[in-house]
């Protein structure tokens, strides 16, 4: 049995009921055969498989908290620190009640990776609670929050490892988490990224992941020969990443000609209103069933079906498994020439395959979405040298670190003849460094 192989059965041996982590596990390694098998005798001397896939550490805590009725709850709080062999552990707060040790460890493991690519000194953490935010009042929240990170303090610090939001953890949960930690620990520092631009957020950062996954779709299409200006864009989901990613794509001269929610689908074939989308889903926090008061020429569909519309360029942006097998052979069927992921893990493995197997330029979440993680990492370096930057300064950084992913994946994959297969490319260019760093780092 080859050592990808063995640390996997090791893995799934070890970590009984973590079917996520096994999962993110065999994905990572079994794309990094090819690096992997070219050094073998010095990874398994220095066991660097399986140093990667134990975390550093995993913290699990009791989260007590009174609610409006003065009942006492207790939910539980999660901090993996997984490997800080480049930098201070990064990763996002999650905060629903499906989140277990099994998803937080598959999210940290994919984060070491991901952080890594960036180019930038971070490493890779991920954190949350099986709290549920929605239906709270702001004082359960804040009640939450200040019980949680009266625990999570003890383990952080802004040279240690800087949270940041992810699904639950919006700017309130950042605020009321970082003025606990402040108190508590009698410091001001950037110890949490995401935070509101009054203390010490980041220009930018709102626009980020939509922005830089258009940067990276840019800088592929060109090193391919062709050219975004002009081509029609199907955009899936309507949220954060969905819009500003719409934004940019009309900027750099592409037509849009869908969003989506769990709903349904707009399709409007002379090109999004953005002003109109803002509107609906910034403002008004409406449904897109509102998009035809604004456009009455666009058609509304209920349900799935965006992956139908017939387009050249395929951006999914909503969720995780939103484009399957049967949407990747329409896509092709309509000459849908490439797929760049804005949400995390949107597209099903078998789908993956497809697209690739027809020759569709297709850019993994994991490279295509860094922008986020990229200018939080940026929100860092901003608190730490005590100044904010102007968008224009946040924006032109975020372009040079998504065109820097591109190549990165786009060499390792060529380094290793896997030319064109960015899926392979992106793990081991995020792999390479984190081992180059523990190498140098003696055993540790
Ligand atoms: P939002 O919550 O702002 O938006 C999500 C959008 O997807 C909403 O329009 C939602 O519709 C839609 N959606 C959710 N579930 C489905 C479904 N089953 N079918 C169709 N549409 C659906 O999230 P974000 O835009 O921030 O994030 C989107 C994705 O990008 C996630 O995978 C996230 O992890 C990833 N990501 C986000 C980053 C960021 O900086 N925001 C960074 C990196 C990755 P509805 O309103 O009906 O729920």
């Amino acid at each position: 049995m080859g050592y990808v192989d063995e640390v996997i059965e090791r893995v799934v041996a070890k970590n009984p009921g973590e079917p996520e982590f096994h999962q993110a596990v065999k994905e990572v390694l079994e794309s990094l055969r090819p690096v992997v098998e070219a050094n073998e005798a010095l990874y398994r001397k220095e066991a660097i498989l399986e140093r990667l896939v134990e975390p550093d550490r995993q913290i699990k805590f009791r989260v007590p908290w009174v609610d409006d009725k003065g009942q006492v709850q207790v939910n539980v709080g999660y901090r993996v620190q997984f490997n800080n062999s480049i930098g201070p552990y990064k990763g996002g707060l999650r905060l629903h009640p499906s989140v277990n040790i099994s998803i937080i460890k598959f999210l940290g493991f994919e984060q070491v990776f991901k952080n890594s690519l960036t180019s930038l000194p971070i490493g890779g953490g991920k954190g949350g609670s099986d709290f549920d935010p929605k239906g709270k009042s702001d004082r359960e929240v804040m009640a939450f929050c200040q019980s949680f990170m009266t625990e999570l303090s003890k383990y952080i610090g802004a040279d240690v490892d800087v949270p940041a939001g992810d699904i639950g953890t919006g700017a309130r949960e950042i605020g009321y988490m970082f003025g606990q930690y402040k108190r508590i620990r009698g410091m001001y520092e950037g110890v949490l990224t995401g935070k509101g631009l009054s203390y010490g957020g980041s220009l930018a950062r709102t626009e980020a992941t939509g922005y830089g996954l258009l940067y990276l779709t840019d800088e592929m299409l060109r090193c391919n020969g062709k050219d975004i200006k002009g081509k029609t864009v199907c955009i899936s989901g309507a949220g954060n990443v969905a819009i500003y990613a719409c934004k940019k794509a009309q900027e750099l001269g592409a037509k849009v000609v869908t969003v989506s929610d769990s709903n349904g689908y707009i399709y409007d074939a002379e090109g999004i209103d953005l002003a109109a989308l803002k509107e609906i889903k910034e403002v008004k926090r409406a449904r897109l069933t509102e998009y035809k008061n604004y456009r009455p020429n666009a058609e509304y569909h209920e349900g799935r079906g965006v992956w139908n519309v017939p387009c050249d360029i395929a951006l999914p942006c909503a969720t995780q498994n939103e484009l399957t097998l049967e949407d990747a052979k329409a896509l092709v069927a309509n000459g849908c020439f490439a797929v760049a992921e804005g949400a995390n893990m949107p597209t099903t493995l078998e789908a993956t395959k497809y697209l690739q197997e027809n020759g569709v330029l297709f850019a993994p979440g994991k490279a295509a979405n860094a922008g986020g993680v990229a200018t939080s990492a940026l929100e860092m370096s901003q608190n730490s040298e005590r100044l904010s930057w102007t968008f224009e300064e946040v924006d032109a950084k975020l372009k040079s670190i998504m065109v820097n992913i591109f190549h990165n994946m786009d060499d390792a994959a060529k380094r290793y003849n896997f030319e064109g297969n960015y899926v392979v490319g992106a793990n081991i260019a995020g792999f390479e460094k984190v081992v180059d760093a523990m190498l140098a780092q003696g055993v540790c």
